[in-house]
């Protein structure tokens, strides 16, 4: 019997030879191009059975020059570094390792001088909460912290789940976008974000060594950006919402 899936996603199911990991694990993708009917793509192997995130594990420890790319790093921060007291780079991060980590070495290492900014989920689970007050407190850092406006928020995480199986999807804008607005407010020109997405699978080996993201993955081609699935014009006629109800996506 032939078995159905959805989404697009690979009928036969492979398991990565080391971390048993299946090719039916989506990849991460740019939200602003995620449709209902885009296909979606899987966890991609190689001919050895070995899974991208894998690929990658190896490549970090055999392929990477790390005095080279630290000294990338110096080089770039040299570039922004601040000693007026103001904020000379931000990081985005909800309390979780990547963002810590990253705002930690920047600022106890590399005596870089960071503003950490947080997009509120939906809701937060108490280990959530107190990892983020540690990221404050015992880290040391100042944050801002931001809580979109809990009605729109709600209608976009039921269509992103409806309509993409993907209720934190509308989220994921919120990060991206919520990070940058405020680097242009603090006259900030350096932004870290957590890990990239090769660490999980989601990226090519290839395109690794220039993590950076384009602006295409904020508005989408010619600004037309889909959220939960939708454009915005959907949810206009529905709930009768305004373009304004949408800014900070
Ligand atoms: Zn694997």
């Amino acid at each position: 019997m032939k078995s159905k899936t959805k989404y697009g996603l690979p009928n036969k199911l492979i398991t990565c030879k080391v971390c048993v990991m299946t090719n039916q694990k989506p990849h991460s993708i740019n939200e602003t191009k995620n449709k209902k009917n885009s296909k979606k793509k899987g966890l991609d192997f190689n001919d050895d059975g070995i899974c991208a995130a894998c690929q990658y594990a190896i490549t970090k420890k055999n392929n990477i020059d790390w005095s080279f790319r630290e000294q990338t790093l110096e080089n770039l921060l040299k570039k922004y570094r601040k000693n007026d007291g103001s904020y000379d780079c931000l990081v985005p991060g909800s309390g979780g390792k990547d963002s810590m980590f990253a705002a930690y070495l920047l600022k106890y290492k590399y005596n870089m001088n960071p503003l950490t900014v947080t997009f509120s989920p939906i809701q937060y689970t108490d280990v959530g909460w107190k990892n983020l007050r540690a990221w404050i407190d015992i880290g040391g850092f100042d944050n801002i912290l931001f809580s979109p406006n809990g009605k729109i928020v709600k209608i976009l995480a039921r269509e992103a789940f409806l309509n993409l199986l993907h209720p934190m999807q509308p989220f994921k804008f919120g990060i991206k976008t919520f990070a940058v607005k405020e680097a242009i407010k603090n006259n900030i020109d350096l932004i870290f974000y957590g890990e990239p997405y090769a660490e999980y699978g989601s990226e090519s080996i290839k395109t690794i060594s220039t993590p950076n993201y384009s602006q295409d993955w904020y508005e989408g081609k010619n600004k037309s950006a889909f959220l939960g699935g939708k454009d915005l014009s959907y949810y206009q006629k529905k709930y009768n919402l305004k373009k304004k109800n949408f800014h900070l996506f």
